[in-house]
């Protein structure tokens, strides 16, 4: 199977029905795409940007920011390159950014809000994100939203900092701006966000449907991506995406879950964002299917 799995690596993904299914990689540090081509993928369809945000440095400037975005859309070469904004907060505490004390973190000021709540950051990630743009396919992915205005918000403040870029006579584009999908209100009310894509967050959607941690083994049973409930808002999900006629894909750990891929083909996604090491094995469950 591992032989199979490397074979198909590098070729597309088919269902039997002829539809192509987008495989893209989630990145958590510009260290996971060393040795490895972009030609196992559609794209990067997650990158985690807390990597810039380490414990006991200062914040990241916006040089290298700028730096770090361009030297991993570089790497892909012309596919798309979906960068998530600071998702600090929850299972991602980071010392000096998020808040202590909170009594449930996972319920409290993390992801978007965060970012909105400390708009000096957010607008140094925001600037480093529309200069990148510039001459790569970058879209930017706000985690962790919740309701329409958030999302309003954070496209307030990129057209802002787009005109500041401009107005100072610094090269810049603003790119596409898409949103997590990980919370049941924004699953539930997709239609009302006009995003310019959807991802679906597997990890936490699963965990706040389910009212199951995702760190707390004793309910890894109810933490289940395949259950009906969190399947249903999936589906939503896709059908809001069809309504718009924007792009929807799923980035969680879901993607990668073999006994899981063929629910997932099954409530319409036909784009899977997963670690690099499990391209080939998702093309292969994907290749295995009769039905569709
Ligand atoms: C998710 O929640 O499914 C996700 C992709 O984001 P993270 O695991 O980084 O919270
Ligand atoms: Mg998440």
């Amino acid at each position: 199977a591992d032989a199979r799995a490397e074979t198909m690596k590098t070729e597309p993904a088919f269902l039997p029905n002829g539809t192509r299914v987008d495989i893209m990689i989630n990145v958590a540090s510009p260290d996971d795409l060393k040795g490895i081509s972009p030609e196992i993928c559609d794209g990067i369809g997650l990158v985690r940007s807390e990597f810039l945000f380490e414990p006991g440095r200062p914040l990241p400037d916006e040089e290298a920011q700028y730096a770090a975005y361009v030297a991993i859309a570089a790497w892909a070469d012309g596919r798309p390159v979906t960068i998530r904004t600071l998702d600090a907060g929850g299972d991602k505490p980071i010392p000096g950014v998020t808040s202590d004390g909170e009594s449930n973190p996972f319920l409290g000021l993390r992801g978007l809000r965060l970012s909105l709540a400390r708009p000096e950051t957010f607008r140094v990630q925001l600037r480093a994100l529309a200069r990148a743009s510039l001459h790569h396919e970058i879209r930017i992915m706000l985690p962790m939203v919740t309701v329409p205005g958030e999302l309003a918000e954070a496209s307030a403040l990129l057209d802002e900092v787009v005109a500041t870029l401009i107005a100072e006579g610094t090269p810049c584009r603003r790119p596409p701006l898409g949103i997590m999908v990980e919370v049941p209100a924004a699953a539930l009310g997709a239609l009302r966000f006009p995003a310019d894509f959807y991802s679906i967050g597997s990890n936490d959607l699963t965990q706040y449907t389910m009212a199951a941690a995702r760190d707390i083994a004793d309910v890894a049973g109810l933490n289940d991506a395949g259950d009906p409930a969190v399947l249903e808002l999936m589906a939503r999900t896709v059908g809001a995406g069809k309504a718009r006629k924007v792009p929807v894909s799923i980035c969680g750990d879901a993607a990668g879950e073999l006994r899981l891929v063929p629910k997932l083909i099954g409530v319409g996604l036909t784009c899977l964002s997963v670690p690099p090491a499990l391209v080939g094995a998702v093309k292969a469950a994907i290749a295995d299917l009769k039905h569709v």
